[in-house]
């Protein structure tokens, strides 16, 4: 049976709220990052929570912002400083339906490094391609900027250097990692932080065979259809050790 149009909303909500615990819980988030979804009716518009830890989210937080990224109810509580980075992404990109923003930490070396590209060392990451551009704040910002996505020119740039891809570096400050399905964009923001891990240990080692592009491609289509798997473990776990109220 077809959800209607309030169960839609409702459902999203729920899933966004979900999809904050599983990624803190799988470390890809701390107190910071965010993870966003497109409206499920307007798509104009997108769920965001209020500013707060991602792991202590609840349905109550979730908020409506719209395409400039404003809160489109005002008066409300505090909203994220770095929300342009979900805005300017939906509007630069019809078919991101959700996007993760993190620090996580194995993802931060591979901005801070030149000659060094993240690219895909083993199947579960082949949606990083050829590899990861790196957005360099200091070419739209100066060199005293606080490395925040924090105005909507800010968040045009970053998603300029998104491009089509499912990923984008940050020098000196994270990631952000945008999927097709809120599902999608979670998963593959773990495997950008597990990859980033691996690729890390695997240079340590010697010289890396990355996947081929036809690999990647592969891979990626094979992914594609078992996120759910991931999902509901991850779910399971991040609901058994659960610290939101
Ligand atoms: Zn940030």
């Amino acid at each position: 049976m077809s959800e209607n149009a309030p169960e839609k909303v409702s459902s999203a909500i729920r899933e966004l709220v979900h999809a904050n615990h599983i990624l803190f819980d799988q470390g890809v988030v701390d107190g910071f990052g965010h993870v966003s979804v497109r409206h499920p009716l307007q798509p104009d518009r997108f769920l965001l929570s209020r500013s707060m830890a991602p792991g202590l989210v609840t349905e109550k937080d979730v908020l409506v912002f719209d395409h400039d990224g404003a809160p489109v109810e005002t008066g409300g509580p505090a909203v994220y400083l770095e929300r342009f980075i979900h805005s300017e992404i939906y509007r630069k990109r019809p078919d991101v339906v959700a996007a993760v923003h993190s620090h996580s930490p194995a993802v931060v070396p591979f901005s801070a490094v030149t000659g060094t590209k993240l690219r895909p060392i083993f199947h579960m990451c082949g949606f990083l391609g050829a590899g990861t551009p790196v957005f360099e704040i200091r070419d739209y910002a100066g060199t005293g900027s606080d490395l925040l996505i924090s105005d909507n020119r800010l968040g045009a740039a970053l998603a300029e250097s998104l491009d089509r891809g499912p990923a984008v570096l940050m020098r000196g400050h994270g990631s952000t990692v945008v999927g097709s399905t809120l599902r999608q964009a979670v998963f593959r923001a773990v495997y950008t932080e597990v990859g980033a891990r691996l690729q890390t240990e695997a240079m340590k080692l010697g010289p890396v065979t990355y996947l081929t592009e036809g690999e990647a491609l592969a891979t990626t289509n094979t992914n594609n259809t078992q996120i759910d798997r991931a999902w509901y473990l991850w779910l399971k776990a991040a609901e058994k050790r659960s610290m939101a109220t």
